[in-house]
């Protein structure tokens, strides 16, 4: 008998990444920008070419990918029980951007799937990158638990009493909409203003100072006052955030990953807790931050662990498989 195999696809408003894994581990990976033109299947019709593409890399019969775990950008809405995506940063019909090229509002990702696949199993982002760090990652079979993410948005995963949150349509976590300060002028790609998202995002702040949020968050590092005033009171809206969540779902530890914690969490992390801990101690003393173990993995790794078998997991538990694996 063939052995199994596993896709994972990673849809995002920039790119959407397809991987196709066995049992010893991803075999190979593509990567494109993702398509923004045609009718509103161009996405899932993408995805499954990609997917075709990375079985041709690896030397695999296309025929034989029956099982895909999928993790996307949301917000998800469901349709006759099947989800579809309407994303803010893909679809141009919903009215908060002038610079998408089409007049979608719903993208029909699990239909188009579903047509080509037996098994198909979709989640958030933010949940599919919880899923990698409690599977493989930092905070392994941890019962309580929430994933953040800082990098161009903010998302979150959640889990409490080991159970991963997901809410009627798959949307919990987004959190990074909370409204935290409507008299802010910041604006969210959402429409929102004074949402965590508008106030603390790399794509925002770079918007709202003129300077691309690489450069920012270094200068802050650095100590340019201008900059570090910034980033710092980002980093406590963030640590603002983070005690909301403590005290609503009553966690133990936020694994943090994302472009800005990968590159300042060290300086940022003491910032971000003093506003948890400083406040109700009876609930938020204890709690910690960790970074993501998985970093550039976490979105790939998460998809695959949201279809794969579960006799699977111990042996990618011993070979850590991402760590040798280059696209
Ligand atoms: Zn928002």
């Amino acid at each position: 008998m063939e052995s199994l195999l596993v896709g994972a696809l990673d849809i995002g408003g920039t790119k959407i990444a397809a991987s196709v894994a066995d049992v010893t581990g991803p075999l190979a990976r593509v990567s494109q920008a993702t398509i923004k033109t045609g009718t509103p299947r161009a996405v899932p019709e993408q995805a499954i070419a990609l997917l075709k593409q990375a079985c041709d890399k690896a030397g695999i019969d296309f025929n034989r990918l029956q099982t895909v775990g999928v993790g996307s950008c949301g917000p998800f809405v469901a349709n006759v029980g099947m989800i579809e995506l309407a994303t803010p940063n893909i679809c141009g019909g919903l009215g908060h951007r002038t610079d998408l090229p089409n007049d979608w509002t719903v993208i029909p990702l699990e239909r188009v799937l579903r047509e080509r696949f037996q098994h198909v199993v979709i989640e958030n982002d933010c949940v599919t990158a919880l899923m990698a760090e409690r599977t493989f990652g930092a905070v392994q079979d941890a019962a309580n638990c929430v994933y953040v993410t800082w990098s161009t948005g903010i998302g979150f995963g959640l889990c409490v009493d080991g159970n991963v949150l997901r809410g009627k349509h798959g949307n919990a976590g987004h959190a990074g909409h909370m409204l935290l300060n409507p008299e802010s002028a910041a604006e969210c790609g959402c429409g929102n203003r004074g949402d965590l998202e508008s106030l603390i995002s790399g794509r925002n702040l770079s918007n709202a100072h003129g300077i691309p949020a690489p450069e920012l968050f270094q200068s802050a590092r650095d100590g340019e006052p201008a900059a570090r005033a910034i980033v710092v009171e980002a980093a406590r809206w963030l640590g603002r955030a983070l005690y909301n969540l403590t005290i609503t779902l009553d966690t133990s530890v936020f694994v943090v990953g994302g472009s800005v914690w990968l590159h300042h969490g060290d300086w940022l992390g003491p910032i971000v807790m003093q506003e948890v801990e400083s406040r109700l101690q009876a609930l938020t003393k204890g709690v910690s931050i960790v970074p993501a173990g998985l970093a550039n993995f976490v979105a790939d790794i998460g998809a695959f662990s949201l279809a794969m078998p579960p006799a699977w997991i111990a042996e990618w538990r011993k070979s850590a498989p991402w760590q040798a694996f280059h696209s």
